[in-house]
């Protein structure tokens, strides 16, 4: 696997390859089998595949979230090379970021919703560190993980809006055999957290397994009960909305999702559930 810390690296490599299909994994580090099925889907339907670990500064809103970001990189390229990655762009900030940057993108009401209300300005960071390494890597298609839905989401109106040349792919979540959605962040759970943690897919898979069109807001209000009732577990919201526009369901929704963040602990977990 070739490593490139710098924009011109990945520049220079590519201009030797025309004719390649580039597909392109971002990421924050700190990988796990989620983020290596990501790479694998990429590599079913690509030629080169270009994976990314910066932990991005401006998607975080609390800058202690920030500073205990796990970053294992050492077992991170471990990862990559046993996955058979082409190459890994692991940049430092001011690799990417000049001073005083500002970014603003207006995409209506989305950027609003669901995390939006309880991470202000997450998602302008993640356009435009997307925006950038798009920019860099230049991928024809780019490889996300339903995991993060309302970032996908976004990152499509994002791509539509400026009209970039890019291709969009949603891989399914990565679970662990019990049910919990592979995170990052699952490092910070302790035993109990972990335990109590399971209650974010057990609600989402009640939700599926009950649902019905006609009593949606019941449905909610029994699976946010569910999990704030839950020892150790603090909800932010459980939200049973339209897939496209992350808007409240109706009965005659067609392409449903529910979405769930809660605290298991100090760690903040986010999961969700087509229905
Ligand atoms: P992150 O490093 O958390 O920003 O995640 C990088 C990419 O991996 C994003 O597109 C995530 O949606 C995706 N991802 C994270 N966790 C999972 C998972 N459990 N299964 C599938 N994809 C995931």
């Amino acid at each position: 696997m070739k490593i490139f810390t710098t924009r011109q690296e990945v520049a220079q490599y590519f201009t030797h390859k025309a004719g390649e299909t580039i597909g392109f994994v971002p990421t924050l580090g700190a990988l796990h089998k989620g983020h290596i099925s990501l790479v694998k889907q990429a590599q079913q339907i690509c030629t080169e595949v270009v994976c990314s670990i910066f932990v991005n500064p401006t998607q975080f809103n609390d800058p202690k979230d920030l500073e205990k970001y796990p970053r294992p990189i050492a077992a991170d390229i471990a990862m990559l090379e046993q996955a058979d990655c082409d190459i890994l762009f692991n940049p430092a900030v001011s690799e990417i970021y000049d001073d005083n940057e500002k970014w603003h993108l207006d995409i209506g009401d989305m950027e609003h919703l669901l995390e939006g209300k309880f991470r202000p300005g997450h998602y302008q960071g993640v356009m435009q560190v997307v925006n950038k390494l798009f920019n860099i890597v230049k991928p024809d298609i780019a490889f996300f993980g339903q995991k993060d839905y309302q970032q996908f989401m976004v990152i499509s109106k994002m791509v539509e809006l400026l009209n970039m040349p890019v291709k969009l792919v949603m891989c399914p979540i990565k679970r662990e055999t019990d049910g919990l959605a592979m995170s990052s962040r699952n490092i910070h759970l302790t035993d109990y957290d972990r335990q109590h943690a399971l209650i974010l897919s057990k609600a989402l898979s009640w939700v599926k397994a009950n649902f019905n069109a006609g009593n949606i807001a019941q449905l909610q209000q029994q699976a946010e009960q569910m999990v704030s009732s839950e020892p150790g577990i603090g909800l932010e919201y459980f939200e049973i909305v339209d897939g496209d526009t992350l808007k409240p369901a109706t009965a005659d929704t067609k392409k449903i999702v529910a979405l769930v963040a809660a605290r298991a602990g100090k760690t903040r977990l986010i999961d969700n559930m087509l229905i």
